[in-house]
């Protein structure tokens, strides 16, 4: 495991920590704080040290001077601030006097929130392109790096990789507590069973070639499911298909025969709706069906298999869970989940939004942040952001 914040010295310290506070916002309200109360840990670790303690984090996209407003991170501040019930002071700056005006003057216990790093994306893709010469004057501010920005870690960028190549550096407590949970799946109690959903087959090949062979079962929902069972022979109508990705669903259900278990019946439409849908079995899918969520023959199958399982990690829902009519699948497995004594990891994006929907993400043994970054860490790849950390 590579060293936390626990592992080196920053009492008294000035200690930068890289935040993912890259949090929803709708007219400069924050919609979902989870990214902020996520960071408070570490936060709070660097505050019992009496660490001088300066903020980064990117926010949104930054490619026009229009970005700039609706990407402030100050509506952060402000929250962060509420969640500690102390002072954060907002600095509307990336660079320049004003900030290293109020870095000289902290103390300890002081918490300094710089602007979006992504500001500096404007002047020439700076962070996201990871200028060294923007990464070491980022580092020049303190004397101590940690990054807790789990969601970014699959970047190579100015305030992460850059700045770590300059200060001693070492990962913060969200990060460590991702890492654990995710290793778990690398060397899981058995059965470990894997439930894949969401649109595209090929975005998903990486977790189930590093995987599979660790696992007792994949079940597989969503609109990728389709991709696998016209390998099948099956006709899928209109629905989803991503046809790149036909060969490696036969070589892979051929490869591990009882492995990948496909749904037997979905819930259609003859077009992309939210208006109730029909109950077909996957033999009965006429030319114009569309598959919008699985049927549920599928579901009660998904649950016999996941009745026993001592593992299981979920990446994608299991049907089109923005529309009310096709989220029953997905929920219905959700709520089983939190009846069984195994350990759940849910991994990225599009199914933690559905658990929270459906209320159950404190149910579960770990909800994991990051999106791209968790998808990349269990198709075995090296996080960039981790390349300059060392092992404790
Ligand atoms: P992903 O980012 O690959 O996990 O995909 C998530 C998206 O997959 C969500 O926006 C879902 O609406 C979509 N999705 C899930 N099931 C289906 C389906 N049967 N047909 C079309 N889209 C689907």
């Amino acid at each position: 495991m590579k060293q936390t914040i626990k592992n080196i010295d920053i009492k008294n310290k000035k200690v930068i920590i890289r935040c993912d506070f890259n949090v929803p916002l709708k007219n400069g309200q924050i919609t979902d704080d989870t990214r902020i109360v996520k960071s408070l840990p570490t936060i709070k670790y660097a505050l019992e040290n009496n660490a001088r303690i300066i903020l980064m984090s990117h926010l949104g996209r930054v490619k026009t001077e229009e970005d700039k407003v609706k990407n402030s991170l100050e509506p952060v501040a402000k929250r962060l601030s509420e969640l500690l019930s102390k002072p954060v002071t907002f600095i509307n700056e990336t660079r320049g006097a004003t900030l290293e005006t109020a870095i000289a003057k902290m103390q300890p216990k002081d918490i300094i929130l710089m602007q979006n790093t992504r500001y500096e994306d404007l002047n020439g893709k700076k962070e996201s392109g990871c200028d060294m010469d923007l990464a070491q004057y980022w580092a020049s501010l303190g004397d101590v790096f940690i990054n807790d920005a789990f969601g970014t870690l699959h970047r190579a960028h100015a305030s992460n990789v850059g700045i770590s190549t300059y200060l001693p550096s070492a990962i913060g407590l969200l990060v460590e507590q991702e890492l654990t949970a995710l290793s778990y799946l690398f060397n899981p109690d058995k059965p470990f069973i894997i439930i894949l959903g969401g649109a595209k087959v090929s975005d998903k090949i990486g977790l189930i070639e590093n995987l599979v062979s660790k696992c007792d079962k994949i079940l597989i929902g969503g609109g990728m499911a389709f991709t696998f069972l016209k390998a099948e022979g099956f006709n899928i109508g209109t629905s989803l298909l991503d046809e790149e990705s036909l060969t490696f669903c036969k070589e892979i259900i051929n490869a591990n025969p009882n492995k990948i278990i496909l749904p037997v019946d979905v819930i259609c439409n003859n077009n992309y709706t939210d208006e109730k849908g029909t109950i077909k079995d996957i033999t009965e899918l006429k030319d114009q069906d569309m598959g919008l969520d699985i049927g549920p023959k599928t579901v009660n199958i998904f649950k016999n298999n996941l009745s026993t399982a001592k593992t299981i990690l979920w990446n994608g829902p299991l049907g089109v869970y923005e529309f009310k009519n096709y989220i029953k699948g997905t929920n219905d497995v959700l709520t089983y989940l939190t009846k069984l004594k195994a350990k759940t990891v849910l991994g990225g994006g599009d199914i933690v939004a559905a658990a929270s929907s459906c209320q159950v993400t404190d149910k579960l043994y770990h909800i994991s942040t990051g999106g791209g970054a968790t998808l990349e860490f269990l198709e075995g790849k090296e996080l960039p952001g981790l390349k300059n950390i060392k092992e404790a």
